[in-house]
């Protein structure tokens, strides 16, 4: 029982609570539970005052995934606890707040590794399953969900409902990628992958434009196991979408005579200097001076013909750590601060193969066209996914940061409104996590009013007085629900 005290709003615990890309905020009740019992106790509060609930785990998706307008936001990021570990098949039980940098970190040693990771290892393993997310191997291994063997969610009336394939298997498809709509994950279980080495076997490489970037994706779908690609933003013309373009294997059995070694926490990591002595938590510092579009395609002319250069056409290969390979942004402290005060959004669309070439293309021509490009673009191959509200789409996905500033603000509103146009016309698909514009108009084409009737429906099932609510939720879901 939570004492009646307990149950008063403090304004102690009002915070704002920021996008991870800075561009919007609100202020909350943040709450930071570490126990099962504080965690209901949280719903208490909610119930008795009257508001609505948000779950945060990591923080970082890029728009309001999270945010709670003057309500409450309940931070996952204490209940940490790894609650079950079986190293002979890889089966793994965490708590919510468990983040992927945690979570390899334990298994990697018995020679297991996550089978989809992020960009960053901030992420929780809630936050994960909340947004579905994907990695390098999209194509081949799925989303994340699809490593999900079963979980304990805490739904409003305060009931902890068990969801797998089996057991209430609406539920399991719809939680997962579910925005975090539908209940708290209060533990999650989870299949990791075999790995035999601490190491990766990378090779990066150049392609011209944009087709030749996507034909290395395609190409090497059957042999390789991650595929990314950067693309150049700014280059016109034939060299549109110029790439350096990365695949990477696992090593086989065998193959790492030193695998103890290389699988050590500690061997993984990359160095916190660059060329050994500039540290990298200053890189942000000096990034901000590039932050503009001459800057921009100053660095991303540097980048392509250096690697041009170096690697080619033929490509370059050589032996990586895992966490180095997937993380490399988060060896780069605080970099996003380099966009300034206003900023950064990302607008990542995923398109049918079918049409993925023509519409990539249109929004990088618009974006040039509008003066407004991005100053990050990253392309991934993609496979369909079982989940209800999906994004996954058998194609690629193009991930586009830009810069926002008081003077563009109005402009990159009406940018990405006519980028949803683009998308729409090439029967693509948007994802929650990186989003910060959709409207609910473009949601309802895209999930079609069959999908969200179904997710409407389970909402009022376990949620019948809508406790569960972001602001992502009132700009996108709610006009339509
Ligand atoms: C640098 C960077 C790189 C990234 N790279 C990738 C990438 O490669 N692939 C990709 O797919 N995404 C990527 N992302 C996006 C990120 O992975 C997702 O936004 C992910 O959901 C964030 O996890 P989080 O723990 O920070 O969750 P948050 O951002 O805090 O929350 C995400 C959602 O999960 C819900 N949620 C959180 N915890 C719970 C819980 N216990 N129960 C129920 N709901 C919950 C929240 O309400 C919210 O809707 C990247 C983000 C950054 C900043």
């Amino acid at each position: 029982m939570v004492e009646e005290a307990a149950t008063v709003l403090s304004h102690d615990q009002l915070e704002r609570v920021e996008a991870w890309g800075r561009a919007s905020g609100s202020v909350a009740h943040v709450y930071r539970p570490s126990t099962l019992d504080d965690l209901r106790g949280v719903f208490q509060v909610a119930r008795v005052n009257g508001r609505t609930i948000a779950f945060r785990g990591g923080g970082n998706s890029y728009g309001d995934a999270f945010g709670n307008r003057e309500q409450i936001v309940l931070d996952l990021s204490r209940m940490t606890r790894i609650l079950d570990w079986r190293p002979q098949d890889g089966i793994i039980t965490v708590e919510p707040g468990v983040t992927v940098s945690q979570l390899w970190q334990y298994v990697l040693e018995d020679g297991w590794w996550p089978p989809v990771v992020t960009g960053t290892a901030k992420t929780t393993i809630g936050g994960c399953a909340s947004m579905n997310t994907h990695g390098k191997n999209a194509w081949k291994l799925g989303t994340f969900g699809e490593h999900v063997r079963s979980f304990d969610l805490l739904t409003a009336s305060g009931e902890i409902l068990t969801c797998s394939r089996e057991e209430n298997s609406d539920l399991f498809f719809a939680v997962i990628g579910g925005a975090g709509l539908l209940g708290c994950f209060t533990s999650l279980t989870l299949q990791m992958k075999r790995v035999y080495s601490g190491l990766l076997r990378v090779e990066v490489a150049t392609r011209p434009n944009l087709v030749g970037a996507m034909h290395y994706l395609e190409e090497r779908m059957e042999t390789a196991d991650y595929l990314v690609g950067w693309l150049d933003a700014f280059a016109r013309g034939r060299s549109l979408g110029r790439a350096e373009m990365h695949q990477a294997h696992y090593l086989a059995d065998g193959e790492d005579r030193y695998t103890a070694q290389s699988s050590r926490p500690v061997n993984q990591a990359l160095g916190d200097s660059v060329f050994g002595v500039l540290p990298k938590s200053s890189l942000w510092f000096y990034m901000q001076f590039f932050m503009n579009n001459a800057g921009t395609r100053l660095v991303n002319t540097a980048k392509y013909t250096m690697s041009r250069l170096t690697a080619g056409e033929q490509g370059k290969s050589y032996l990586q750590p895992h966490a180095a390979y997937h993380f490399l942004l988060d060896y780069v402290p605080y970099w996003k601060y380099a966009y300034g005060r206003g900023g950064l959004i990302q607008y990542q669309c995923f398109l049918p193969k079918e049409t993925a070439e023509d519409g990539f293309r249109d929004l990088f021509q618009l974006g040039q066209r509008k003066k407004l490009p991005n100053y990050l673009s990253v392309l991934k191959r993609h496979r369909p996914d079982p989940f209800l509200l999906s994004y996954s789409i058998d194609g690629f996905s193009m991930a586009m940061d830009f810069r926002i500033t008081d003077r563009n603000r109005a402009r990159m509103v009406s940018l990405t409104r006519e980028m949803d146009e683009i998308v729409l016309r090439h029967n693509g698909r948007f994802y929650f996590a990186k989003d910060s514009s959709l409207r609910p108009s473009v949601a309802e084409v895209y999930l079609g009013r069959e999908r969200l009737d179904r997710f409407f429906e389970l909402k009022r099932r376990v949620d019948p007085e809508l406790m569960i609510e972001t602001d992502l939720w009132r700009r996108v879901l709610r006009p339509l629900y």
